[in-house]
């Protein structure tokens, strides 16, 4: 039996974050009641005019150079021609020939991707077009039900070449491709949502071959790990009818999530089907040469120039930098807290223990956070201070996080501050000497771990308050005196 490979290429469908929908002025907005945000325009009355949202096109165009694409100056809008209850007027408005964005790249594997040990590499992109999404459809035993709410809402699609070849490649790329368009403010790619939603296309060929194998396209999975799944099914299905001796038919096939497998749905229309023409009742697209300098002068800082830039100026290792910017409500977490702070490696520390341990504990996330950014960066400065020692500190942490108190109150209150006061200091230190001859002894005899035991009893009798450096150098000076 030869072994096989596959070719994997994507169609991911993302919503852009916008006010408004693509066409029209109703509200690009999540969970209202069904068919309550709807005009004359996205139900497709007879005489409507549709309008373009400029903000869709902008954040797509900035999308395109997020992802390393070419920015078309020119292009257009056609009308892609169908007859379905998901589309009250009949055609989509979507961009064949002549799309916003063409080309780009997307790096997978390597650096800054955990769970997997992928070759870092670059999938290049074929484009990127923008069109309307259309009405969600639910099935509920015979009946189904439609909400236009969804339909017209601006939607890019990113289409790859066929550059994949595993389900953990996939499963890589979707990853990344949500975290860039995370930082760029282009989508919340929530897949709850359903605002990130691919379809993938998947053949597979000899080992050692070149020419492409017939593919399928499973339709419509609506989370990276359904995504994953899909692929390796559908490579073990058209392995298994191949080694069968059955040939692979083009076709469109859907996902069963619960099931874990695709079904056929319908052969493969062709572009012939939907009789595409331009949309008569927009002008096409012009970008001018400013507006596209404008745009790219002004694009947000990516995870990958992030992580370089954690490193270079607060010394924190690569695994730090990674954690910290896994999700990009994490990496502004800590962003607008390392300003405060002198050095950000302590921060980075008190996220990745005690706060990302807090937040899982509460079963909450980074949002929705009771401790602000600014108040774990005075809790940090504290610390750095010497007013407050860090275990101590912790204790702070644990009230802030449970009463949402600031971290002066809360060491205000609780009489926390650090006792730097040598007198008072000496008086622990004397007790604890008085009280501890025989571990003196040991030390005296020779053996100078024993100063750690005395250290923490002198830490004890000030009730965590004492400065430890303090606590360990009078008592050097007194027993070796
Ligand atoms: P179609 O016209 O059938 O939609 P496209 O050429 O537009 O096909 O490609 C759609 C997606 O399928 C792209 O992501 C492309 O990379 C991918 N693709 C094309 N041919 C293959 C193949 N033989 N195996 C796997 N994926 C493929
Ligand atoms: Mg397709
Ligand atoms: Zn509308």
């Amino acid at each position: 039996m030869p072994a096989y490979e596959a070719v994997i290429g994507l169609e991911t469908h993302v919503q852009v974050k916008t006010g408004s929908k693509m066409f029209c002025s109703c509200p690009n907005k999540y969970g209202e009641p069904p068919n309550t945000l709807v005009c004359p325009i996205c139900m497709g009355f007879p005489g409507a005019l549709p309008v373009p949202n400029k903000l869709a096109i902008r954040k797509t165009v900035e999308a395109g150079m997020l992802l390393n694409c070419e920015i078309a100056p020119y292009s257009k809008f056609d009308r892609k021609n169908y007859f379905y209850a998901d589309m009250a007027k009949s055609f989509q408005l979507s961009q064949l020939d002549q799309p916003l964005c063409l080309g780009g790249r997307v790096r997978i594997g390597g650096k800054g991707f955990s769970g997997s040990d992928i070759p870092e590499r670059e999938v290049r992109l074929n484009r990127i077009h923008l069109e309307e999404d259309v009405a969600k459809l639910s099935h509920k035993g015979n009946a189904t039900t439609v909400d236009f709410n969804r339909c017209s809402l601006p939607l890019m699609e990113i289409v790859t070449e066929p550059d994949l070849r595993s389900a953990d490649e996939v499963y890589c790329y979707l990853t990344n491709l949500k975290q860039i368009l995370q930082y760029g403010d282009i989508s919340d790619c929530d897949q709850e949502k359903g605002q990130m939603r691919c379809d993938v296309n998947v053949s597979v060929r000899p080992v050692g071959t070149s020419k492409f194998g017939t593919k399928a396209e499973i339709k419509n999975l609506n989370s990276i790990r359904a995504a994953h799944r899909a692929v390796e099914y559908e490579i073990w299905r058209q392995v298994k009818e191949i080694e069968a001796g059955g040939t692979i038919v083009q076709e469109t096939r859907g996902w069963n999530d619960d099931t874990g497998e695709s079904y056929s749905m319908r052969n493969k229309e062709t572009v012939d089907d939907y009789r595409y023409f331009p949309e008569p009742d927009l002008m096409p697209i012009y970008l001018t040469d400013a507006y596209i300098e404008e745009i790219r002068s002004a694009l947000p800082e990516l995870p990958d120039q992030m992580r370089e830039r954690f490193v270079r100026e607060y010394g924190l290792t690569e695994y730090d930098a990674q954690v910290l910017t896994q999700e990009k409500a994490l990496a502004d977490y800590f962003n607008q807290a390392a300003k405060l702070v002198k050095t950000q490696k302590t921060l980075s520390n008190w996220i990745q223990t005690e706060l990302l341990r807090e937040l899982s504990a509460a079963g909450t996330t980074i949002e929705e956070c009771p401790v602000t950014p600014k108040e774990l960066a005075a809790l940090v400065t504290m610390i750095e201070a010497g007013t407050i020692n860090g275990k101590i500190g912790k204790v702070v942490f644990a009230e802030m996080f449970t009463s949402g108190k600031n971290a002066k109150t809360v060491v205000e209150e609780k009489g926390l501050i650090q006792v730097s006061d040598s007198g008072a200091i000496e008086g622990f230190v004397n007790q604890v000497i008085e009280q501890n001859p025989s571990q003196v002894e040991q030390y005296q005899s020779g053996n100078p771990k024993v100063i750690q035991f005395l250290v923490g009893q002198t830490m004890k009798l000030s009730k965590g308050k004492a400065n430890p450096q303090m606590c360990l150098e009078l008592l050097k000076k007194k027993l070796d005196a």
